[in-house]
């Protein structure tokens, strides 16, 4: 058992008031950071669909110019085929201009049904492409406006932290360092808290029940006493 002052164990308690705020804060401040990422995803997936959306309006913007442009190929057959049909000299080469007409007209037709539901797809398609534009918009108003909101709330969070981080890093100058070292292992071991009263014998980390030897030597306060069940450093609570 290491001998320490009683000096030690009011540094060790400070020490670790200092480490609960700071694993409190960073707790505090990691939530806000997996919050903002969040909602970041969700404007995210928001932006995938508009570009979907955007994409299928692209698709059916082609497809109706390329039914338009179709229609005016067939057209111009369709005059051509006329203006032949005035210079034919036999019933046969009549015969066989006028069914190039008449299946040409029945293309155009086809065509033409087609174009009217491109571009009843097409209307559609621009409604929807218009209003999720607004909503993306407003949604990333509202979004970066939440976290505008959340960095302010978190500023006077990370000032705290700073300054419980700088206590520490003071409290540490006048530690012996391998009490520092000890502190910081078991820390670790015990999501930041490494140091614990002691009530009525009872060690208030583990809520163990401590031996009655040792319950003596922590209320001694003149060694450095580990709690044998989680190995908590250990110093006496006066409850009178
Ligand atoms: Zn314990």
């Amino acid at each position: 058992m290491k001998d320490i002052s009683k000096q030690d164990i009011v540094t060790l308690v400070k020490l670790q008031e200092a480490e609960t705020e700071i694993v409190r804060l960073q707790a505090v401040l990691g939530k806000v950071e997996k919050e903002k990422t969040k909602i970041a995803l969700r404007l995210k997936q928001f932006e995938k669909a508009l570009y979907q959306n955007r994409e299928d309006l692209a698709r059916v913007q082609i497809a109706c110019r390329d039914s338009e442009s179709e229609i005016q190929i067939i057209d111009d057959r369709i005059i051509k085929s006329n203006e032949n049909l005035r210079m034919v000299k036999t019933n046969k080469e009549y015969q066989v201009l006028l069914r190039e007409v008449d299946d040409n007209k029945k293309r155009k037709d086809i065509l033409e049904t087609e174009l009217l539901e491109f571009m009843d797809e097409k209307e559609k398609s621009e409604s929807i492409v218009s209003a999720s534009e607004k909503e993306y918009a407003l949604l990333a108003e509202q979004i970066s406006h939440q976290q505008a909101e959340m960095g302010k709330k978190c500023v006077d969070d990370k000032e705290a932290l700073e300054e419980y981080l700088a206590q520490q890093e003071d409290i540490g100058e006048s530690l012996d360092s391998t009490l520092m070292e000890k502190f910081r292992k078991i820390s670790k071991m015990n999501q930041g808290l490494a140091v614990t009263g002691v009530d009525n014998a009872v060690c208030m980390g583990c809520f163990m029940n401590i031996p009655p030897q040792l319950f003596i030597e922590v209320q001694r306060g003149s060694s450095l006493i580990s709690c044998p069940q989680c190995s908590r450093i250990l110093y006496h609570v006066n409850t009178d």
